[in-house]
């Protein structure tokens, strides 16, 4: 008998979110971030539900691109961090990657491969990761012109550090850096735009945006979830219902018996733990769904398993499937109850749930 914990993943849901970002990119671009997995619900199928509508994806790594090119896509594919070694700039070239340089020492790779690569600058505009800083760029222009490598250049990126949060004037502040910083190339390409900018009020994205976390129905946006911004859950948690049990007022649950009835209540034991990468810090309260009805997590989450209260499903029955996350249960909840984000939990399940496709 298999285990039936599985995280199901809705491929029409994830069209239907990449559609979403395409309309809110405007005259912009998107090109779709699968990195981590295709944010852990599989890269290759993620390309490949993509295909038809995305025009280039992102993602962190030459070995990540590779596994694009594997699955039978042949879009572009940038590589956000640029190359980690010279040598991948040669394959980046004959595989149609598009590095993005950040760094002094990429360029001297550049330079010394002499690589055809089409590639994109990266510049720093306050997130203090990666990049030139812009009183740099016109010297790394002069630097691309002398080794001839200006004619590969895509054009320029930056990253918004605080664009989840509409109060916060960083974002404008960055956006007219990066216009400023750039100005004096306008025949270049310009990319902005994680998934939290595509709900930002009056947030240009130039030619090219980056949606991430939105195609998978994850929420970009601090105190909003997924559905409240019209994006469609994509990954569905599920695992089954393997115990009930009525508890005594006063009786404890689990490891370090942290939870204590404080009435009669009747409990379940579910097939999902932090060894699937269900996180450890949800605490009692964090919702979960049996036949669409919510229900509550109590106690310490172990590592194959979980306790719940039934009280919101009274005719919960052992064998039903219980949804961790998914249709009635947003990702997002579920994150904020852990202290985390929809990213952390959706890259975070392991190996041994299978996923399950459907379209
Ligand atoms: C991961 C990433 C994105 C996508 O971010 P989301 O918040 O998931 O939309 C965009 N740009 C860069 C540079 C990234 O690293």
């Amino acid at each position: 008998m298999s285990r039936s914990t599985v995280a199901r993943v809705d491929l029409d849901a994830l069209r239907s979110n990449y559609r979403l970002a395409s309309e809110r990119a405007g005259p912009a671009r998107a090109m779709a971030v699968i990195k981590a997995d295709g944010y852990g619900h599989g890269i290759a199928q993620v390309a490949s539900a993509l295909a038809d509508l995305a025009p280039k994806y992102a993602v962190a790594s030459l070995q990540e691109a590779q596994a694009v090119r594997a699955s039978g896509q042949h879009q572009p594919v940038v590589l956000l961090q640029g190359p980690h070694a010279p040598a991948d700039l040669d394959v980046a070239a004959e595989q149609g990657f598009e590095p993005v340089l950040h760094s002094g020492q990429q360029l001297d790779w550049l330079d010394a491969s002499a690589s055809k690569a089409r590639f994109w600058l990266k510049v720093n505009t306050g997130m203090n990761r990666l990049g030139f800083a812009p009183t740099d760029l016109a010297s790394v222009m002069s630097r691309l012109e002398a080794m001839g490598a200006k004619r590969n250049l895509l054009g320029f990126v930056t990253h918004f550090a605080c664009a989840d949060d509409e109060s916060d004037s960083m974002t404008a502040r960055q956006t007219a850096t990066f216009l400023e910083a750039t100005s004096a190339w306008p025949e270049y390409m310009r990319s902005v735009g994680n998934s939290a900018a595509h709900f930002f009020p009056g947030q240009p994205l130039f030619d090219w945006s980056r949606p991430g976390i939105m195609l998978y129905g994850g929420s970009p946006m601090m105190g909003r979830t997924g559905p409240e911004l019209d994006l469609k859950p994509v990954m569905s948690l599920e695992a089954q219902l393997i115990a009930t049990r009525t508890l005594r007022k006063g009786e404890a649950v689990g490891y370090g018996a942290g939870f204590v009835a404080d009435r009669e209540m009747r409990m379940g034991m579910v097939s999902v733990g932090y060894g699937d990468g269900y996180p450890r810090h949800a605490g009692t309260g964090t919702p979960a769904a049996i036949r669409g009805q919510r229900i509550r997590l109590i106690g310490r989450v172990s590592m194959d398993m979980l306790a719940v209260d039934l009280s919101g499903a009274p005719d919960a029955a052992e064998g039903d499937t219980v949804e961790l996350w998914g249709a009635t249960v947003s990702v997002d909840e579920v994150a904020s109850c852990a202290g985390t984000i929809s990213y952390e939990l959706l890259t975070g399940i392991t190996a041994r749930v299978p996923r399950l496709y459907s379209r």
